[in-house]
């Protein structure tokens, strides 16, 4: 019988925020890649470097907040990168408060994006303007089948959606801060929306 895959989720065990440099926010939320109505990034932005106004804090993943962008570590990424995900990821950079760059940090999008779906209890928000889904989910976790058929790695509402042996590098590697949480697979969602299956965004990496 074949093996169903398996799909771990990856997210920041704090809550960790990074506060935007003020000007480099200013160009971001002025620039047609923000969406004013449902103030978000629109999800066609691929790439985009990011600044921050202090230094970044000594985590794997975390994110700018606003404009909502995720940022993870370098240690991350070779993880990705050695089991050929980065592929699926647009990487940008990330400068400290000092104008220079941090290496050991990266910004990502993820190239395709899933919405991690949940119970019942679940909300969602579809942004008329530019397609954002907002989705809260409630336990349990779950992602619908069909979304995974293109995908290696995916960008999800607050983490990374991962295959099995990138999750099991992780835990090797021993990466402290993190949950890797393995994924129940669904045919048919819980809660009941309607959500188009994986966004894609095309775009280079720079
Ligand atoms: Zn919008």
């Amino acid at each position: 019988m074949a093996q169903e895959p398996q799909f771990s989720h990856v997210t920041s065990k704090g809550n960790n925020v990074e506060d935007p440099d003020p000007a480099w926010l200013a160009s971001v939320t002025g620039s047609d890649q923000w969406c004013r109505t449902c103030r978000s990034l629109k999800p066609s932005v691929a790439a985009i470097d990011v600044c921050l106004a202090t230094e970044p804090d000594n985590v794997h993943m975390t994110s700018v907040w606003p404009p909502g962008v995720m940022v993870i570590s370098s240690e991350l990424l070779e993880i990705i990168a050695r089991h050929g995900g980065q592929a699926n990821l647009h990487v940008g950079a990330v400068y400290g408060p000092d104008g220079k760059g941090r290496e050991s940090f990266s910004s990502i999008r993820g190239r395709h994006r899933v919405v991690i779906r949940g119970g019942a209890e679940s909300s969602m928000n579809t942004c008329s303007a530019c397609g954002t889904v907002a989705y809260s989910p409630a336990p349990p976790e779950q992602v619908v089948s069909g979304t995974l058929s293109c995908l290696d790695i995916a960008e999800t509402q607050v983490g990374l959606l991962v295959p099995a042996d990138i999750a099991r590098s992780i835990k090797r590697q021993g990466l402290k801060g993190l949950y890797v949480r393995k994924l129940k697979i669904v045919e048919v969602p819980q809660d009941g929306f309607e959500i188009a299956d994986a966004v894609s965004v095309q775009g280079e990496s720079p």
